[in-house]
């Protein structure tokens, strides 16, 4: 979010879109809802769909930050096909790397606010009010903890991330488009100049 602020970009996140069509019951909604709930993955050819009709849109001609996607090989390759045809090529995959045990740390202590879609975490970004209200000026959500971020559905989003996921870090190193960052020491404004610088080196050339 902070980066797509930043670059004046869309930030692209298939989870909030897939949770945006759950909330709402779309018919997408009820396909995909037994996915989400386990942390399962969303089908790949349907996700694949998801964000070539989102690239068609005009707010992102002049780039995009896919945040979650793509989540494994044959997303990865199906994205470098789906760019090919629009003349595009990606300019860079950001590894973010946090240990296990502290994603599960940080994942259970996340809150979310349903009205505004603003994300706290206990421990780190915490709600001014004990009463869990959401912060934003004329905003009075009560925040919720996302189902898929209770520890069990967290660890098992772990398990399908080293086994699905974790591959594209191979692929994208052999394409020479992976940077990776280290998220766990340096705090979310550290891991934010850093990526922010990468960006920049990247505009510039
Ligand atoms: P996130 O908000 O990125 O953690 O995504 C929440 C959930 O949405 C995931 O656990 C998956 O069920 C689904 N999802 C999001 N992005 C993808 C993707 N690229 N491929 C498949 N499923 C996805």
């Amino acid at each position: 979010m902070r980066i797509s602020d930043k670059f004046g970009i869309p930030h692209i996140s298939t989870g909030a879109f897939f949770r945006d069509q759950l909330e709402r019951n779309t018919d997408l909604g009820q396909r995909i809802r037994k996915y989400m709930e386990t942390g399962s993955l969303v089908p790949d050819e349907l996700t694949c769909e998801v964000v070539e009709d989102r690239l068609k849109q005009d707010d992102c001609r002049a780039g995009y930050v896919l945040d979650g996607f793509p989540r494994s090989l044959p997303q990865a390759r199906i994205l470098d096909q789906m760019l090919a045809k629009r003349g595009e090529r990606l300019d860079l995959a950001i590894d973010l790397e946090v240990p296990d045990d502290e994603i599960v740390n940080r994942l259970t202590a996340r809150r979310m606010c349903p009205v505004c879609g603003k994300i706290y975490n206990l421990k780190f970004n915490p709600p001014a009010s004990d009463g869990g209200i959401c912060d934003r000026p004329a905003c009075t959500g009560q925040l919720v903890t996302r189902s898929d971020d209770r520890e069990e559905t967290v660890r098992a989003r772990l398990g399908i991330y080293h086994e699905m996921t974790a591959p594209i870090i191979e692929y994208y190193t052999g394409h020479r488009l992976l940077r990776s960052v280290e998220g766990d020491s340096l705090g979310p404004d550290g891991v934010f100049k850093r990526v922010e610088s990468i960006l920049s080196g990247l505009k510039r050339v």
